[in-house]
């Protein structure tokens, strides 16, 4: 006799509470490291341009983003 039947991967038992808790202690949320900008003293993320100056290592590398009441 001929069946579609498919087989999958099944776990042998179901995953204990202690298991999978223990396994999601890994998984958490983490505040983002910031620095704040030595020129304006904004807060930004290191590593990166200031967004409100356009300043990294003392020099303009980018055009600040102007703002909605700077535009005004
Ligand atoms: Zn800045």
């Amino acid at each position: 006799m001929k069946t579609n039947l498919q087989l999958f991967a099944v776990p042998f038992r179901r995953t204990s509470k202690t298991a999978k808790r223990q396994r999601r202690t890994h998984l958490k949320k983490e505040a983002p490291t910031v620095i704040t900008c030595p020129k304006c003293g904004s807060v930004l993320e290191p590593h990166r341009a200031c967004t409100k100056c356009g300043y990294y290592k003392g020099k303009e590398v980018i055009k600040p983003e102007k703002t909605k009441e700077e535009t005004k």
